[in-house]
């Protein structure tokens, strides 16, 4: 039958004159790094993120790396973010040499539990794990948070905002899967100190390669993290006055990524669209499927299901491999759980709403393009295995 998990085919054959156009102008021009494709980007970015400024980058990687380089995080930094995400999250934290604290999830939403973060920061404050759990790090103060849009749908900003601003502590948003979500009607990129995205093809708003961009209101960091996207550049590109990366976004990505900037806004209405179907198909099914409070908008980069159990979880995604419909599995396992985070300390049961979650969710084929008649084919599947 042969439906996309994601569909790139179907969104190039619609833009395929602008960007093949951009990408023989990048090849006349010849300016492949840093080329004015780039700040032409960065200008429509900004404006549809409701920031100030933007900064294009290499990768969703590099622009966790520049918002915490430019916060300064290093050892001895406490930085909590959630373990039901991408690697990539916690994984700039420990790179710069901070601790993540891992914050167990809403069970609805999945996202970052606002009242366990406040646990967590009282935990670290006082020192004691019997509040939350902590990791085996000592002598951490508590500098920021990482808040995560997982699946397309933004973190609980409000709650997550008031508690940082009472604790002095700074907010960056992990917004590679929810850039384009809206909280309260502002979009999530316009909510934190610095926010971060990525263009991985896979993504939204995704590119043909790598690419990632950095959003903020603050000239301050702006001018930090446009230092250290390339190698902590001071007036001129041979005068270096801090540390930095090789952290640019390619020219022909940012080329490519124009023409898929300007539809994205009507990408986004269809992917509501389709996840109304899949919310209507479902109803009658035992999987749970995904809550989206009154006052956020998702841009269902994933539409996840919970299923009873995971032996349930494992008989419908068999069932939907033999009728070859492609799932996913978003995130068996949790980060604390994770080897790379083991001299943490972090035990089965340390954060059991995550744990449960990983055992029963996947994610089922989504992009704007997908039709009815398919989705129709996918509920009675789930429905009948
Ligand atoms: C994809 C992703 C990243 C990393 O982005 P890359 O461009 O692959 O480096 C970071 N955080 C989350 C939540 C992601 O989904």
């Amino acid at each position: 039958m042969g439906i996309p998990f994601i569909d790139l085919k179907s969104q190039y054959a619609r833009i395929q004159d602008q960007v093949n156009d951009n990408i023989q102008a990048v090849l006349n021009h010849g300016r492949y790094i840093m080329g004015p494709e780039i700040q032409e980007l960065e200008t429509g970015l900004a404006e549809f993120a409701g920031t100030k400024h933007c900064l294009g980058c290499g990768s969703g990687t590099d622009a966790l790396l520049l918002a915490l380089m430019a916060l300064g995080a290093g050892p001895g930094d406490a930085v909590f973010t959630t373990p039901f995400t991408f690697m990539a999250t916690a994984e700039a934290i420990a790179l710069l040499g901070a601790t993540p604290v891992f914050v167990d999830i809403d069970p609805e939403t999945y996202n970052l539990d606002p009242d366990k973060l406040r646990l967590a920061v009282e935990a670290l404050e006082q020192d004691d794990p019997s509040i939350h759990p902590l990791p085996d790090v000592k002598g951490l103060t508590a500098r920021g948070v990482i808040a995560v849009g997982l699946f397309g749908l933004s973190a609980d900003y409000a709650a997550i905002r008031e508690l940082c601003d009472e604790k002095g502590l700074y907010l960056i948003g992990d917004e590679a899967q929810s850039f384009g979500a809206t909280y309260d009607g502002k979009p999530v990129t316009s909510l934190s100190d610095i926010s971060c995205t990525s263009f991985f093809p896979a993504k939204p708003l995704g590119a043909y390669g790598d690419g990632g961009a950095v959003f903020t209101d603050s000239d301050e960091y702006h001018a930090l993290m446009h230092s250290i996207r390339v190698h902590g550049q001071g007036t001129d590109k041979y005068d270096n006055v801090r540390l930095g990366l090789n952290a640019r976004l390619d020219t022909l990505q940012a080329a490519i990524l124009l023409p898929k900037l300007a539809i994205f806004p009507e990408e986004i209405e269809l992917r509501q669209k389709v996840a109304e179907t899949y919310n209507e198909l479902l109803a009658g099914s035992d999987v749970v499927t995904p809550v989206v409070p009154e006052n956020c908008v998702s841009v269902w980069a994933q539409y996840s299901v919970l299923t009873p159990s995971t032996e349930r979880r494992s008989q419908i995604m068999e069932a939907l491999k033999a009728a070859d419909v492609p799932t996913a599995m978003y995130y068996p396992l949790p980060l604390h759980l994770q080897g790379a985070y083991k001299e943490l300390g972090y035990r089965p049961g340390s954060l059991p709403v995550c744990e449960d979650v990983a055992t029963r969710i996947f994610s089922l084929p989504m992009h704007p393009y997908l039709e009815r008649g398919q989705q129709e084919t996918i509920a009675d599947i789930i429905k009948n295995a």
